[in-house]
């Protein structure tokens, strides 16, 4: 099967998903990871349907987007380098992985040279994993607060990575804390908590239980442009 076929397929399995769990069609939106295969695969996603695609590293993006049509909408996904934030510019509809004080500060910098504001989700590292980034969830509150005051950045809700090669029971149980933690923070009445809606949640081998769990968003990689050469699934 090709990428539009296999586009096809990982939207008819979303659509499932989201009846399984007794969710509107279209709940769900699919995120195309892009990282490590070039511009010609993007297209073919794009020629499907896709428009909206995940990159890890700054760098990487910027050196594949201008050859993809102007509608692409860009995700960062992976950790983001303050240093980094200085090139991000209007084609970035969302940054999933908002993890600390001095990226919040730094987008807060860039967005008022720039004119603009950033939508973000906070990334929580809900199973405590020590190799990953991510706010413990018992953080969220005291950084939502945090962010009020910061104009330039809109935090739309949160996002986690799963535990590697878990068994599904494991990860349907991270998905779930996930969704929990969302629901508990908007009943807070922190500032900003009420807005939180999105749960960027779930990829390759497991975007279907996040989907039954309340993912918004899922983002798969491997499963549509097939294995990628090198994992560098952390770093920005
Ligand atoms: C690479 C990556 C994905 C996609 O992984 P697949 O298993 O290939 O679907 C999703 N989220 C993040 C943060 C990633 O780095």
């Amino acid at each position: 099967m090709d990428i539009s076929g296999r586009w096809r397929t990982i939207k008819e399995r979303i659509a499932s998903a989201e009846k399984r769990a007794g969710r509107p069609t279209g709940s769900v939106s699919l995120l195309a990871v892009t990282k490590t295969f070039g511009p010609e695969e993007v297209l073919a996603a794009y020629k499907a349907g896709q428009r909206d695609f995940g990159e890890n590293r700054v760098q990487e993006w910027q050196g594949k987007a201008p050859f993809l049509p102007e509608d692409c909408r860009w995700h960062i996904i992976g950790r983001l380098q303050t240093n980094k934030v200085k090139y991000l510019d209007e084609r970035v509809r969302l940054i999933h992985s908002l993890d600390r004080f001095p990226l919040l500060q730094a987008l807060q910098t860039a967005g008022e040279k720039k004119g603009l504001i950033w939508p973000a989700l906070l990334e929580v590292n809900i199973a405590g994993d020590e190799a990953k980034a991510g706010l413990a969830p018992e953080e969220v509150g005291d950084f939502l607060t945090a962010a009020a005051d910061h104009s330039a950045v809109d935090i739309r809700g949160f996002m986690t990575i799963g535990p590697f090669a878990a068994p599904e029971a494991e990860m349907r149980e991270v998905f779930r804390r996930l969704r929990l933690l969302r629901d508990e923070t908007r009943a807070r009445g922190i500032p900003g908590a009420a807005g939180l809606d999105a749960l960027s949640m779930g990829m390759s081998r497991d975007f279907e239980t996040a989907v039954e769990e309340g993912a918004t968003i899922v983002r798969v990689g491997s499963l549509l442009f097939g294995e990628r050469r090198q994992d560098d699934r952390e770093e920005a």
